[in-house]
């Protein structure tokens, strides 16, 4: 199937001039959300991986099934004030706007390897301030997986050093 095909194009959301590549469109078709985690898996299976991180909330979607399919646990990169516990914050920019991103402490543990998955990557704002997290927690980050990579934002060069395995590409 092509998985490129499910992903629907909004034109200026949330903003005039942001081409949003809206997912909901492939994950509500049961086939195009099981080939598209099968896919990642394959494309992961060489990365040295001990745990799954992966911000909200698109990010839940597709790390979760990616942990479970590759028999690791799952962390959650939460935005300010949702996670219960002590946690570890860093903030970044977004491709329309500024963010945060927040883990609990101790959820990654020193030494781990982890796999840091999202839907887009974009200006890869947001991928950054993951590796930040996984950084201050004391791991390490093992790779970093999305299903889209949106070409011609430069998002791949916040990335340099890491493994990054993306599943399409659009401009
Ligand atoms: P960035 O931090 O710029 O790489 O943006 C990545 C995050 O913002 C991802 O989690 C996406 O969900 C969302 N995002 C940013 N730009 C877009 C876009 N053009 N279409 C869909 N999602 C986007």
């Amino acid at each position: 199937m092509d998985l490129a095909s499910k992903v629907r194009l909004i034109k200026d959301f949330p903003k005039p001039g942001i081409n949003f590549r809206d997912i909901t469109t492939l994950l509500q078709d049961a086939g195009a959300f099981r080939q598209a985690v099968d896919e990642l898996v394959e494309l992961c299976k060489g990365l040295a991986v001990d745990v799954i991180a992966c911000p909200e909330a698109r990010g839940f979607v597709l790390g979760a099934p990616l942990a479970y399919a590759m028999g690791k646990g799952v962390v959650l990169l939460r935005k300010p004030g949702k996670l219960p516990g002590k946690t570890v914050c860093h903030s970044y920019e977004l491709e329309y706007g500024s963010d945060a991103l927040e883990v609990h402490e101790g959820a990654i543990q020193p030494g781990q390897k982890v796999l840091l998955v999202d839907d887009v990557l974009a200006t890869g704002g947001t991928v950054a301030a993951a590796v930040e997290l996984v950084k201050k927690s004391g791991g390490e980050v093992a790779g970093v997986a999305f299903l889209i990579e949106l070409l011609g934002l430069d998002g791949r060069e916040k990335l340099s050093g890491y493994p990054v395995v993306t599943l399409l590409q659009l401009e």
